[in-house]
Formats: C-alpha cells, structure tokens, sequence
C-alpha cells in the first residue's frame, strides 16, 4: 500500500535513479510518487555495486532501498543454468513477521520480474520450504536458526550468493544471533556485495559492520534516537494491578479501533489479551511462544480491522508494518530506554500522526526518567478522570523481579546461580522471533525432553517480596488511578 503520508525527497525522483522499466512499472502500481529519503540515497550506491552501511528505521521505506536496486541488478546480469537451491540474494531478518513482509515486498516490486522469491523461518513445517528449494530462487528471505537448520540438511546452497543483506542487524545482535551470522558468513563467496542496515549503531554492530564490509557507502536517514516528532506521547500513572481495568476503559471510552499494545513478558501478553477478551473487547497476544499460523491469523485480524488490540512483545511486534497505527499502549515500560523508541514508531509511521500512551507504575518512574533522558523531553503525565477502578480487585500474585535497569538480553551476562527446572534464564536472549530456543537452552537429555518439571510455588520470604506487596496493598486501597501527583500536562484524555 502506498502512504502519501511518508516524508519524501525533494531533489531526486524515481526516474532518475535509473531503475529498469518493469521496476518502476511496480512502483507506479505502488502509487509511489517520489522515492523516500533512505530511497534516494541508498539506491544509487547499491545501483554502483559497493557495500553499504545504513542507518535507517523501519518506516522510512528502508526495505525498497535495497529490494528494488537488487531486483534491478540481479535482473541486469542475469545467470545461465542457475541451479535449484542456489539463492544469487540472501536477506537475513530478525523475525518471521519481518521476513515475511520483506519477501512480500520483493514479490510488489519484482511483478514484472522473471525473478523467484522465498521465505523461510522456523516454527513451521520444514518440508514445504525443501520442496520449493528444488526449483528456481533468486532472492531468498531468512531467518538464521531456519537457514542454518538447512544448510545442515544439505537442501540449500549458499555458493551462489552475489549480495547479502543484514537487515535489521541491530536487533538480529540483541536476539543473540551473532555466532549464527558469523556461521552463515562463512559459507558464503568470498566475493560478494554486502549491505546492512541498522536502526541503531552500537559498538557491537560497528564491530560487525568492520568485519563484514569494504570501503561502504554511508546512509543514515532518521537521527539516532530521535522520537518521530508527530507523535503524541502521554504518561498515565497508574498501579500495576489497574493497569488492565485502565486499558479497557481508555479502548472503549475512546472507541480506539487499532491499538498495539506492548507488555515485557510473554505471559503478560497472554494475560492481558484474555482479561481483555473478558471484558469484551477483542484481542489476540503475538509472541514467540504462539504457533506461526496464530499469529499470521492475529495479525492479518489486526491489520483488517476486525480485532482492534494486539499484545505483543518488543521482539514479535519488531518489523511489523502496519500503516498508520493510530495507537500504541507500553502496558509496561521497556527496561532499554532505545526500546521506548523503537516502540512508539509503530504509530506515527510514514508521517502519519499517532498517539502513545504509556502506564507506569511507581516501580517504572526510573526507566520513564532514562526514556525522556533519551528523547530530551518530558512526557506529559496525564489522569484519566473519567476511570473509575473497580471496587474489588482480585489478589494478584507477586510479580517477578524485573530486568536491572537498562540491561541487555545478553547472553555472556554472568548467571549467579543455577536455575530449578522448568524456569528460563531471564538473562538469555530470546528467539522467540523464530520460536526457537537459543541452542544452550535446547534439551539435551530425556528429562529435559519431556518438558519442564513442575516447579513448586516459591514462598514468600524476601524483603523484595515484602515490599512489593506492601505496596500492592497501598495500590489497593487507593481511589485514583494516578499514584503520584502529575507534575505537567493536560487532563481528562
Ligand atoms: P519500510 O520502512 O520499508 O517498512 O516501509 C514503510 C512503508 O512505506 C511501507 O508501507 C511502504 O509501502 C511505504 N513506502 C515505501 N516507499 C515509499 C515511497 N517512495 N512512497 C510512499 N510510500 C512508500
């Protein structure tokens, strides 16, 4: 779809950036007027054939910068006798959802192409994918567990790979991907054109970026951490444990038609989508724990507009683009102040206006004062005078400690003890992009095989324990939803 909305340049059009006819034929049916910003720069060096380090969000029509100048070379040298299984293009992606979009995108603008695609992420059937790598693919779209599962069962062949795209390396890094990317570079030709994009530019991704490309063309569009100035942020301060009550209010006494919500916890996705469900108000939770058919359905509900909320995790909902997301709710703050960012993008995308809105906890008040440290502005904090909490609350149990403040998912980060079976190393990274478990995580031995051992309820006993409910019972009693006194803002929202 196209989006007239989306900031675009003003020097140089499609047309003189020397793409081949069919190519701006799909362009034309795209509705696309003028190239993006990140378009206008990028296409042209990858056009020359040299590397390129880009600095570009998603939602700044990043995915065209590379598709359509790769489309167009690949197209223009054209290979005899290609082989079946042989890829001349790999795209590696964080998540299935963005693996998906970005491979949809090849297939828009290679319409008029000769040119074959494929997709291929795990939490799926593995057979369909070595059934369609016996025939022709030019451009292959992946995500590293899935690819690498591949190349171990001798179905797909890398020799043959002429450009490589990291896109999103960021967040491929933070998922733990490294040593898999580090596994999959080795196979490929020594020769070959190499892009990357990134949201962000860590020390860790410049290491990577060092390692990987030769004398590369530079490209960044959206400023580092910068909050898209067309959204609308607000702070409501409210208890955890109203936070759902508060939630269903504002989407009904709003009427909010589309609104992603962010929770830090799978489960919590879960739990908020059924509270809400109770409430009467339709929602389905995306994470990496859902089977990929769950959340292909929750997604496409979600973008067609007959399921107006969609809880996801920062890793699930990463990629997604859904045009002009009018709302997005942190049910919890993220603990990565950059997160906060990434988050609220989804609205406001593609110069679109959007509303976040943010509940915070008394616990969170650290990681709202890293989030406005980073975006240089205060949050206005708002009450919601119109919420009335319910009377009765039901006991809730303690929730888990949460991530020290902004920490990584690491997984060099030092463990101090072992951990009883059946829980997770909060401190490993996930993949739930791909549903897969990092591979130190994998069961090794029939007991692990079987699953989990029920782990018996912890007692409570800390001081950390203590605390916590002694607030909960504070939270309780209270009659507003505001726990502390809003210093700035506008009220009744
Ligand atoms: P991306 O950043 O690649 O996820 O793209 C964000 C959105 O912008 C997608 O929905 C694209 O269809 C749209 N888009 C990409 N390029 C253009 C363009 N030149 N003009 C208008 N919309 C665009």
């Amino acid at each position: 779809m196209s989006n007239t909305a989306i900031p675009l340049s003003n020097e140089i059009s499609f047309a003189d950036l020397n793409l081949a006819q069919p190519l701006m034929h799909a362009i034309t049916d795209a509705g696309y007027t003028r190239p993006t910003p990140v378009q206008a720069q990028a296409i042209p060096l990858v056009l020359a054939g040299g590397d390129l380090l880009a600095g570009a969000q998603t939602g700044t029509g990043k995915t065209a910068g590379f598709t359509l100048p790769i489309l167009h070379l690949l197209t223009a040298k054209p290979v005899i006798n290609q082989r079946a299984g042989r890829p001349r293009c790999l795209i590696l992606v964080p998540t299935r959802e963005l693996a998906a979009q970005v491979e949809e995108s090849v297939q828009t603008y290679g319409k008029y192409l000769p040119l074959k695609s494929m997709v291929m992420f795990g939490g799926v059937n593995i057979n369909p994918q070595i059934k369609a790598l016996r025939g022709q693919m030019d451009i292959l779209v992946a995500t590293p567990g899935r690819l690498l599962d591949h190349v171990g069962q001798k179905t797909l062949d890398l020799s043959g790979v002429e450009i490589l795209v990291l896109d999103e390396a960021d967040r491929m890094l933070d998922m733990g991907f490294i040593r898999d990317i580090k596994k999959i570079l080795a196979l490929l030709p020594k020769q070959r054109q190499n892009l990357l994009f990134s949201a962000t530019f860590s020390d860790e991704i410049k290491t990577l970026a060092d390692g990987l490309l030769h004398n590369p063309g530079y490209v960044e569009v959206a400023r580092r951490n910068s909050t898209v100035e067309l959204i609308e942020q607000s702070v409501h301060l409210v208890p955890q444990k109203l936070k759902s009550y508060l939630l269903a209010h504002l989407i009904k006494h709003h009427d909010w038609k589309q609104v992603l919500v962010f929770t830090r916890t799978k489960h919590g996705a879960n739990r908020l989508a059924e509270k809400l469900n109770m409430d009467g108000i339709s929602a389905a939770a995306i994470h990496g724990n859902k089977s990929q058919p769950a959340r292909t359905k929750a997604l496409a509900q979600f973008k067609d507009g007959t399921m107006p909320v969609l809880v996801a995790t920062d890793i699930a909902a990463r990629g997604l683009d859904i045009d002009m997301l009018p709302h997005v709710v942190n049910f919890e703050l993220p603990n990565i102040p950059e997160d906060y960012v990434h988050r609220i993008g989804r609205t406001g995308r593609a110069g679109s206006s959007g509303a976040a809105i943010s509940l915070v906890d008394s616990e969170e008040l650290s990681y709202l004062k890293s989030i406005e440290r980073l975006i240089k502005r205060e949050i206005p904090k708002v009450v919601v005078d119109s919420f009335v909490p319910p009377a009765n609350l039901p006991a809730e149990a303690p929730r888990p400690p949460r991530q020290p403040h902004g920490q990584r998912r690491h997984s060099h980060t030092t463990a101090s003890a072992p951990r009883p079976a059946g829980t997770t190393n909060r401190n490993q990274p996930s993949r739930e992009g791909q549903g897969q478990k990092p591979r130190s995580q994998q069961p090794r031995n029939s007991q692990q095989r079987n699953g989990p051992q029920p782990v018996k309820p912890r007692p409570i006993q800390t001081t950390a324990d203590q605390q916590h409910l002694s607030e909960a019972a504070r939270h309780q009693s209270m009659p507003q939803p505001a726990l502390f006194s809003p210093k700035s803002g506008r009220r009744g929202k």
